[in-house]
């Protein structure tokens, strides 16, 4: 197989403009945050109707400063889902929280219901992550956040131009404090690494502004105007999570095609679907009514007491037949630094750790051609095919 012809999982969607951009930034003398981070930040704002955006380094950065200026003690509990990345995690780790697992529905996000189980008095906050673009269902966590004062930070790392009642991931109107976006290379919009975390306050605005800078206080941005471009105050140890322009840029332009990215991926979800609908031994990813997908993952789950393949042995069959395919995410029960604290009881999910072993993301990204989706869903179809078990007969003599 000649490697022009592999089919990768994720290939960014990078045009001449976002290179003119970047090309323009280095040209310009200024090269870290500044004019073209300030216009990122407007068009995002625009884009997801935010009151407030701030263009952090990344997703993880920005879920580390949300639960940061939520001013988290030592013992305070936040909830998350095990099916996730191991950031969304460590992040309230970091905030000196303790984050606490509920488990996930049918469509693999947060239950709302497993999450109310969880509540203590201790628990400050919730964290619910829109899996591979899927909006959760934030009605149940908002009412839960608003019954027990919880704080609600989004994970919409996978969640850019997706909607829930037709209302932007990160619009204002919506109740979260803050919604924490990432453009990782493989991620719908990308500046190879970045994040922006949106909000409705402009306290937790101010407050992440100056933790993502050192800690340098908006008081001394006037004094600094005041005393000289030389001074500076510091007002708590903050973090370096700021954006340059030199990415900004890439985002900028990323975001103007946006919306085209989403069309490109709804069809090519739409295709697989049309093409893998009557193929018994998996079940397809589902859109949900009053939500808009942003299908940054089209991920499959596999029947798998109707083939004789596990998950890895159907990963390596298609990569040997050209295909690249991964798995969101292994949850974080099963990562080697967690499973202690995951072992206790009040973490228990064992929804999300029946559903991993089924769980495929085949190759998803606005490049993907109708001819390589046709390709992809036929090397499925047929290595499912040629891995169907014999139906069992239940003859009571056989
Ligand atoms: C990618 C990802 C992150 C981390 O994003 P970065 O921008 O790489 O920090 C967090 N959560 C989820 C669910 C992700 O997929």
């Amino acid at each position: 197989m000649n490697s022009s012809s592999y089919i990768s999982f994720s290939v960014p969607d990078i045009g001449e403009e976002e290179i003119a951009e970047v090309v323009a930034t280095m040209r310009s003398g200024w090269l870290t945050t500044g004019e073209k981070t300030a216009q990122f930040e407007k068009e995002f704002r625009e884009y997801t109707n935010a009151r407030q955006s701030l263009a952090v380094s990344s997703c993880t950065a920005g879920l580390h400063l949300a639960l940061t200026a939520l001013r988290l003690k030592p013992g305070d509990e936040v909830i998350t889902t095990p099916l996730t990345f191991c950031a969304t995690i460590t992040a309230i780790l970091h905030a000196g929280a303790t984050p606490v697992l509920a488990d996930v529905d049918a469509d693999g996000n947060l239950s709302p219901e497993s999450a109310r189980k969880r509540v203590t008095s201790k628990t400050r906050a919730i964290i619910p992550v829109h899996l591979g673009g899927l909006p959760c269902e934030m009605d149940g966590i908002w009412r839960l956040a608003e019954e027990y004062g919880l704080a609600v930070v989004e994970d919409a790392a996978h969640a850019v131009g997706a909607c829930y009642h037709d209302v932007p991931i990160g619009a204002s109107s919506a109740p979260s404090d803050v919604v924490a976006f990432s453009f990782y290379a493989t991620k719908n919009l990308t500046t190879g690494e970045g994040g922006m975390v949106t909000t409705g306050s402009a306290d937790l605005y101010e407050q992440m502004k100056t933790l993502a800078l050192h800690g340098i206080s908006k008081d001394a941005w006037n004094r600094y105007s005041r005393e000289g471009n030389w001074f500076y105050d510091v007002l708590e140890p903050g973090f370096k999570y700021n954006l340059p322009d030199l990415l900004s840029g890439i985002g900028l332009q990323q975001l103007r095609r946006l919306e085209s990215f989403i069309a490109a991926r709804k069809r090519i979800a739409d295709l697989y679907r049309e093409l893998l609908a009557d193929v018994d031994e998996l079940e397809l990813p589902r859109e949900r009514a009053g939500r808009r997908h942003a299908w940054h993952l089209f991920a499959i789950r596999l029947n798998l007491e109707q083939i004789n393949l596990d998950r890895a042995e159907f990963i390596e069959s298609l990569r040997k037949r050209g295909i690249g395919a991964s798995v969101h995410f292994i949850p974080v029960p099963l990562l080697s630094f967690f499973r202690p604290w995951a072992e206790l009881p009040h973490n228990a999910c064992p929804r999300a750790l029946a559903l991993y072993p089924r769980l495929v993301s085949l190759p998803m990204h606005s490049r993907l051609t109708e001819d390589e989706v046709r390709r992809v869903a036929a090397i499925v179809k047929q290595t499912l095919h040629n891995a169907r078990r014999a139906k069992k007969s239940f003859a009571p003599c056989a």
